[in-house]
């Protein structure tokens, strides 16, 4: 999925140039001495791998560089306006939206690509003096700051990954807390591909990966799953959701973490939370104590949401922007070990 915004870019404006003459005691046919006015700032669009989503930049459509300063008598110039750089994730793709011609490919870190160039200042009449004008009484304007709209693309990748055997919530809950809108159905595989939303917290934002299809034997190639567990190694937390409704919750966790540990042990060491989903079921909601004893034995930590109506959904969130604050601060690629060593590595809680 892409994420994708459209903003307004303006450079700012340069600054005049000024018309004036140096006044002085005993010189008394002091010649032009106006400054240029100083260059207007542009706007910049800059890889910040701090962000994960464009979302900051949907706040507010226009953004406009500083003006540049006009130029005064003494040969003083106008000082450069000041420069707008916009912070975007990393594999952001700007496009000019009148030509689409690509202006910026942004992939690397602090990497900054033009959005719209400041207009230059004008000269002072100092510049304009010959031979034959000695007193110009003319100097240029600055020219206006380039503007145009821009189109914001970012392939996404997600930073959270819903895994669950079919029919347990995913879509659900990811066109809950999104704006995905996943096909949702009574029977398994409804959905083929992952499908991707991004959760908006007040100011923090992130990328939920709903992960279908995960059934035995994905690990290896088998069934629909494969394409999806590659994505969920790009993950940095994983949501298990369980059916309250299944027979056995337990086994069916036991199962998917089967299945993630044989398509990539390194996944285990990802921080996991479990949700027992769809307690708004009179069925479900009776046997809860049951539930939480059973899963109880897990080290997980557990919640109970009905992604249907809402309930716990927030509390699940608020723990998932917690550990992904945390996540952020530790490298994202754990080195790998070389061929034949076992690495021991503490599980997170
Ligand atoms: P997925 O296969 O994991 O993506 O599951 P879906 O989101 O497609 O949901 C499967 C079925 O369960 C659908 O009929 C949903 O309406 C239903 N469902 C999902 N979440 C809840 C819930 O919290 N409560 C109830 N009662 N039904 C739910
Ligand atoms: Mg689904």
């Amino acid at each position: 999925m892409i994420d994708r915004v459209e903003i307004y870019v303006q450079g700012g404006d340069g600054g005049n140039g000024a018309v004036s003459f140096r006044r002085e005691k005993f010189v008394p046919h002091g010649g032009p001495d106006g400054g240029d006015g100083g260059d207007g700032g542009s706007v910049f669009l800059e890889a910040d791998g701090r962000k994960s989503t464009l979302s900051d930049l949907r706040f507010r459509r226009h953004y406009r560089a500083g003006r540049g300063g006009h130029g005064k008598g003494k040969n003083q110039h106008g000082r450069k306006g000041e420069d707008l750089a916009l912070k975007v994730p990393r594999g952001t793709v700007v496009r000019c939206k009148d030509t689409g011609e690509v202006l910026a490919d942004l992939t690397e870190e602090g990497v900054r690509g033009l959005g719209a160039r400041g207009g230059r200042g004008g000269w002072g009449n100092a510049h304009f003096a010959t031979s034959t004008n000695r007193a110009p009484r003319i100097a240029q304007k600055g020219e206006p700051g380039e503007g145009r709209w821009l189109v914001l693309d970012l392939k996404l990748i997600a930073d959270v990954g819903l895994v669950g055997k079919p029919n347990v919530g995913k879509s659900t809950l990811l066109s809950r807390v999104s704006a995905a809108r996943p096909k949702i159905a009574e029977y398994p595989f409804t959905s083929t591909e992952p499908v991707l939303g991004v959760v908006e917290l007040g100011c923090h934002s992130f990328v939920l990966a709903d992960i279908p299809g995960l059934i035995e034997g994905a690990h290896r190639g088998r069934g629909l799953g494969h394409e999806f567990l590659r994505h969920i190694e790009r993950t940095r937390i994983l949501i298990h959701l369980l059916d309250g409704k299944a027979t056995n919750p337990l086994s069916d966790l036991e199962e998917i973490t089967k299945e993630l540990e044989l398509f990539n042990p390194e996944l285990l060491i990802k921080p996991q939370l479990v949700a027992v989903n769809k307690i708004d079921l009179p069925s479900v909601r009776k046997h809860l104590p049951q539930l939480k004893e059973s899963l109880a034995q897990q080290d997980r930590p557990l919640f109970f949401i009905s992604a249907l109506t809402g309930e716990g959904v927030p509390e699940l969130l608020a723990r998932v922007s917690n550990l992904l604050a945390q996540a952020q601060e530790q490298p994202e690629e754990p080195e790998r070990p070389a061929e034949g060593f076992k690495v021991f590595r503490p599980r997170p809680i």
